[in-house]
């Protein structure tokens, strides 16, 4: 990574931010799947509707029915079966677009054109959560994408504790060389322990899965975990909804605005 592109990352980090303060009485874990292939769809979503709980899938209407990276995409019927059995179907952009640099009508666009796609699918859900292509953020788009969603899924490692931001919130990949400091496993137990809302990220769900990718075994094991850890898992904007009532129960006063208000276009 470039020092410019290093700069731009720490500053997006930092910049734009949506503050909210949570307080859970119980973690919560949310499993993503972005883009999002066919078997994220199929296995992935498998391994959730067994155990009773939801998932977000983060589309880019784009994707649909394609192949990408040699992996299969999601098709229409797919959209439609995740969403009708509850789970949370999230904007991804239309294009996978790399944003950072890109004017606020084009990202609009992207929104905008996503929704509009999905919606002629057959997805009646409201996209009220986003994340961003390849985590690439900027102040700029932080601030677009705040007027479009509840929230935005980064990239940068993290719990979601005390004050979260909206707009960049923090998620762990299920990637090899993310886990190697901190497994998947102990990553719940860390979010247990501190009444953290913690984000999982992964894309495709197969035994011979891509480096960005999980096996199945390995998942329904972090779900399974998860669930006698005694954490609540909840899709991206349940979560939200869960927090936001907590936030409200507890009265915690947010001397920089009480953020935890959603209206989603
Ligand atoms: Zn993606």
């Amino acid at each position: 990574m470039s020092l410019k592109r290093r700069l731009d990352y720490v500053a997006a980090r930092h910049l734009a931010r949506r503050p909210a303060k949570i307080r859970l009485d119980r973690a919560i874990i949310s499993f993503s799947f972005d883009d999002f292939p066919k078997s994220a769809a199929t296995t992935g979503a498998r391994i959730m509707d067994d155990r009773g709980v939801r998932a977000t899938f983060y589309a880019s209407a784009g994707n649909m029915g394609r192949t990408v990276d040699g992996l299969r995409q999601y098709d229409a019927e797919d959209l439609i079966r995740l969403s009708d059995a509850g789970h949370e179907i999230g904007c991804h952009t239309a294009t996978h677009a790399r944003l950072t640099k890109a004017s606020p009508a084009r990202i609009r666009g992207e929104y905008a054109s996503n929704r509009d796609l999905l919606r002629a699918l057959g997805v009646s859900q409201t996209l009220r959560t986003h994340a961003y292509p390849y985590g690439d953020v900027s102040p700029d788009l932080k601030r677009e994408a705040a007027r479009w969603f509840g929230a935005s899924r980064g990239i940068w490692p993290g719990l979601n504790v005390g004050t979260i931001d909206l707009a960049a919130l923090r998620c762990v990949s299920l990637e090899p060389h993310i886990l190697a400091e901190r497994s998947a496993h102990e990553w719940i137990d860390l979010a247990v322990r501190r009444n953290a809302w913690l984000i999982f990220l992964t894309h495709d769900v197969a035994k011979d899965h891509s480096p960005f990718g999980v096996d199945p075994a390995a998942l329904a094991r972090i779900v399974d975990h998860a669930l006698t850890a005694g954490a609540n898992v909840l899709p991206v904007a349940d979560a939200l909804d869960r927090a936001a009532s907590k936030a409200a129960a507890a009265d915690v006063g947010l001397p920089s605005a009480p953020v935890l208000k959603f209206s989603p276009r």
